[in-house]
């Protein structure tokens, strides 16, 4: 018998036949013997109706209010879900998020939990009975709903999971695993069985959506070992209750993965712009006067280059920028111009980065070489590079982006099973 925390999201529970299937996913688990919360999210679609409304009822709301009427959302199908697994003979009942309590900090509107008391629940377990928790919500030190910002119920799910020592957190979504890469442009990308964290908070900062990067963080730091799987099979299909081997990808420690790869997986991110700094003066406090003046202004500045200068005294400073950005950006350096004493300003939109990631990178040597030379076998120019323990990232032009993910997958032989 374990402990389990399973997951639903909004496509999961988007109306009452999925609520049933969802029923029966639950109800699968109960009978294999396992102690089992749930924790939902909003039919989708819902939160953004409710999050419509409060900008329709007044642009500029409280944050308060704006938590009271976006986190209903989540209570609809929690009540739901409950109703639903009763009229199937499993004892449950729905949970609020202030019911448990489930203990965030001030900030409405994007709240950090803080702490979950689980002690009523546990209790109920072992009455036999089903948590159906509200996610997305808690309660503030003000006594009132608080709101964790979107896609939070991945957050709700692994707070609970680490709140109840689960066994495992089985994040049920509409998407049956993580990929190597993405499967729209690389049909040959396979799904993993594990990746590790690390891994996993690469990706999903690099738009592999299946998970919000805080939950990867909060698992990371919990260690509660993550499972994506699909809501949509049939939850009574051969394997799906298999406890040690479900189908879908496990993410945890690296110590749990035995057969470690060198590269897991290649991911991209679309739509970057690079920001050129010709002949910058070569001293201190340049780099801070060009990038605080951004970061006031919320510009979100990912790679960074700068070049050893020739003669110390002038040097080039490469960096980009989300594309949607780039104007702002623009504005901001222009006017900056006459403290940090560059040259010339040159900005290119449409880029994409692209990043191979493993934690095997570690220990070998020879991965990035392995990238150039493939990408230069297809005869795609690299603008930008930057490098952590576990990721290589190069900036290319947009147009290149679909061959340049194949390219990689295949030199890294991540299309063979
Ligand atoms: N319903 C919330 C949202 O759409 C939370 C979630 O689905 O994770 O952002
Ligand atoms: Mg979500």
């Amino acid at each position: 018998m374990a402990r389990l925390v399973l997951k639903f999201g909004g496509t999961s529970v988007a109306d009452i036949d999925r609520i049933r299937r969802v029923a029966r996913h639950v109800k699968r688990e109960v009978d294999a013997g396992h102690e089992v919360a749930v924790v939902v999210s909003a039919m989708s679609g819902k939160t953004n109706e409710l999050v419509e409304w409060c900008r329709q009822a007044s642009p500029m709301h409280d944050a308060r209010e704006y938590d009271a009427v976006v986190a209903s959302g989540e209570l609809v199908t929690a009540g739901l879900l409950a109703i639903t697994l009763q009229a199937m003979g499993i004892n449950a009942r729905s949970w609020a998020g202030w019911q448990i309590p489930i203990r965030t900090d001030g900030q409405h509107g994007a709240a950090r939990i803080e702490a979950i008391d689980g002690a009523e629940i546990v209790r109920r377990f072992s009455e036999g009975q089903v948590a159906v928790i509200a996610g997305f919500q808690g309660l503030a030190p003000d006594n009132r709903v608080a709101t964790l910002g979107r896609g939070g119920s991945d957050t709700s799910a692994v707070a609970v999971a680490a709140g109840l020592q689960a066994d495992r957190c089985d994040i049920y979504t509409d998407v049956d695993g993580v990929y190597t890469t993405d499967p729209r442009i690389e049909p040959k990308a396979r799904r993993m069985r594990k990746v590790a964290f690390e891994e996993m908070l690469e990706m999903a900062s690099l738009g592999a959506k299946v998970l919000q990067v805080r939950s990867v963080e909060l698992a990371m730091v919990h260690r509660v070992r993550l499972f994506v799987r699909s809501s949509f099979e049939d939850p009574d299909a051969p394997g799906m209750g298999d406890f040690l081997n479900p189908p879908g990808t496990l993410i945890c420690d690296e110590d749990e993965i035995v057969e470690a790869q060198v590269v897991t997986g290649i991911a991209y991110s679309k739509d970057e712009a690079q920001i050129s700094l010709r002949r910058v003066e070569d001293r201190p406090g340049v780099a801070a006067a060009i990038f605080a003046p951004l970061a006031d202004s919320g510009v979100n500045v990912d790679m960074i280059v700068q070049n050893v200068s020739e003669d110390g005294t002038r040097t080039d400073m490469t960096f980009t920028v989300p594309a949607g950005d780039l104007g702002k950006a623009n504005a901001l350096l222009e006017k900056a111009k006459p403290e940090m004493r560059f040259e010339l300003m040159q900005s290119e939109p449409g880029l994409t980065k692209v990043s191979v990631i493993g934690i095997g990178m570690r220990s070998h040597t020879g991965v990035a070489a392995t990238a150039f030379k493939a990408l230069a076998n297809r005869g795609i120019n690299i603008r930008a590079i930057t490098t952590s323990e576990i990721k290589i990232s190069i900036l290319i032009d947009g147009e290149f982006t679909e061959l340049a993910v194949r390219t990689l997958h295949s030199a890294y032989g991540l299309d063979k099973a």
